[in-house]
């Protein structure tokens, strides 16, 4: 990549939203040019679990059986902590057949990418978009690599950036999205075999995820409301140590291997789409991370965009970007309703821990209520998140 081109399709961004829309599309035989600002993979600040419904697109995509082959667990319940040390159990919902995964983000992204690059499209490594304009009917991006900067210009963009988009920011969709919080990520050594589980601990502050991954490692993922230490994972550490179920299972957990933080998170949706643009995973809208959606959403949102720009191609411009705009709706709107209710309780840790209790006596609450977080509610709620997602999206 070097002076000016012109391409047909523009991807901004390597993670699993990027890199699936970008694998689709080079599989349909369409010139395919993703950019990735990183050079190789320096690690993503992230609980590592992926839920049902993103292993049934991994499954389509016919790349599971190598994950699995490579290591990536299958994770099929839920233990969900109070902050008082009360715990209820869960079966984790399926889809499509699929159970939930534990797998690092270093085989999951990279992978995807190898497969992106092996099916036609072209990956540039430590390339950064910084610039973005419409010109005439194209649009003409900035990217700066190895010292140098390319002029692209592209039938359609699609930014995938994650949540705090430059593509978005560029294109004049960047909204306003709430800060809520400073997201931890641990490794630690994995001294007894999986028990097929994630455990999530309500914190005073803040909540943490722990999912075994591939090469006998387990992963801490966790996001803090707010910090006051200089060091936020003095605050992490200070906050499980005062969770009794957390403390017993961290104190069984082997050496901390490495740790990653990232700040500020973003959730919500924006505008997703302009003429010849669009915005998928967390770029165009970003759930809680308590709720283990997030790569699904990505994998499912790469999915859809690819279907979305091959009908522009076809000359479908106002259809394809309205029947990916319900897409978002449907998929992303409802479950950032159901989200925003259940962090009302997260952030009130005597309310968490009524709710803990309640849902240990009654188990069946408690399936519906992870269930809530893994579809568009379900018979619970009814068509109550859906009809909520329609006013979160112009
Ligand atoms: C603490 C925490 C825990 C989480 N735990 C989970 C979990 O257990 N399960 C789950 O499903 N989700 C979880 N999530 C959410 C999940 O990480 C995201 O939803 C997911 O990564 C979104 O994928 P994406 O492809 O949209 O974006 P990303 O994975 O963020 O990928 C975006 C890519 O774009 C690149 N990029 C950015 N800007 C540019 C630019 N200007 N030029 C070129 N490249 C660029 C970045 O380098 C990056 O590789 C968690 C999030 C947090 C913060």
């Amino acid at each position: 990549m070097s002076g000016r081109e012109e391409i047909e399709i523009l991807v901004v961004g390597g993670g699993p939203a990027g890199a699936t829309a970008a694998l689709l599309l080079a599989r349909s035989g369409i010139e395919v040019c993703l950019v990735e600002r990183r050079r190789e993979y320096q690690g993503k600040v992230c609980g590592e679990f992926v839920s049902a419904e993103g292993v049934a697109v991994l499954r389509r995509l016919g790349i599971l059986e190598r994950l699995l082959s490579r290591g990536a667990l299958p994770i099929t319940h839920t233990r969900i902590h109070s902050a008082s040390g009360d715990a209820f159990d869960s079966t984790l919902p399926r889809s499509a057949g699929e159970g939930g995964i534990g797998i690092s983000r270093r085989l999951l992204d990279e992978a995807l990418l190898a497969d992106a690059a092996a099916a036609g499209a072209r990956i540039f490594r430590g390339a950064r978009l910084s610039g973005l304009s419409r010109v005439a009917s194209r649009w003409v991006a900035r990217v700066h690599r190895e010292g140098s900067t390319a002029t692209l210009s592209a039938r359609v963009v699609l930014g995938a950036g994650g949540r705090n988009s430059k593509v978005a920011e560029l294109a004049g969709l960047a909204g306003t999205l709430p800060n809520v919080g400073m997201g931890l990520q641990n490794h630690f050594l994995r001294l007894s075999p999986s028990d097929e589980r994630v455990n999530l601990f309500l914190l005073r502050g803040g909540y943490a995820g722990l999912a075994p991954v591939e090469q006998g490692r387990w992963c801490l993922g966790a996001l803090l409301f707010r910090s006051a230490a200089a060091n936020p994972f003095t605050d992490l550490t200070a906050s499980l140590a005062t969770t009794s179920g957390a403390r017993a299972i961290l104190a069984s957990l082997g050496d901390r291997l490495d740790q990653g933080a990232t700040h500020p998170i973003r959730i919500g949706m924006r505008r997703p789409t302009t003429t010849g643009l669009l915005l998928a995973g967390d770029a165009a809208g970003s759930v809680d991370p308590f709720s283990g959606q997030g790569i699904a959403l990505a994998l499912m949102g790469g999915e859809a965009a690819a279907e979305s720009i091959l009908g522009i191609l076809r000359g479908r411009e106002s259809p394809a970007r309205l029947g990916y705009r319900d897409f978002l709706r449907r998929e992303v709107g409802s479950r950032l309703i159901v989200t925003a209710l259940l962090r009302r309780i997260l952030e009130r840790p005597s309310l968490a821990h009524a709710c803990v209790s309640a849902f240990r006596r009654h188990p069946i609450l408690a399936s519906r209520l992870v269930g809530l977080t893994r579809n568009s509610g379900g018979p619970f709620l009814g068509p109550l998140p859906r009809l909520a997602a329609r006013f979160l999206l112009k």
